[in-house]
């Protein structure tokens, strides 16, 4: 039986926590070839996700970057308490 739109949503969405496999994962992809608004949805939420990921990934840069900012204004505070 043919997966309906609202199937292969749920399962693109499936998808971006463990990817799909076998039978499940041609029936969706034999879907999208068929449906170009399911193909749109796909792109959108792994889009979304990317996103997500990136967010994620600034966040701690920013953390670190944070750290460092603290790392050398220490220093630079002992350097010139050594100095007085
Ligand atoms: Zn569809």
């Amino acid at each position: 039986m043919p997966l309906s739109c609202k199937q292969v949503a749920e399962k693109l969405s499936e998808n971006l926590d463990r990817p799909l496999t076998g039978t499940t994962w041609l029936k969706v992809k034999f879907h999208l070839l068929m449906c170009h608004l399911c193909r749109l949805y796909g792109k959108q939420i792994e889009i979304t996700n990317n996103t997500v990921k990136k967010v994620d990934a600034d966040r701690e840069a920013s953390a670190e970057l944070r750290e460092n900012v603290e790392n050398s204004y220490r220093e630079l505070h002992v350097k010139n308490k050594s100095a007085e």
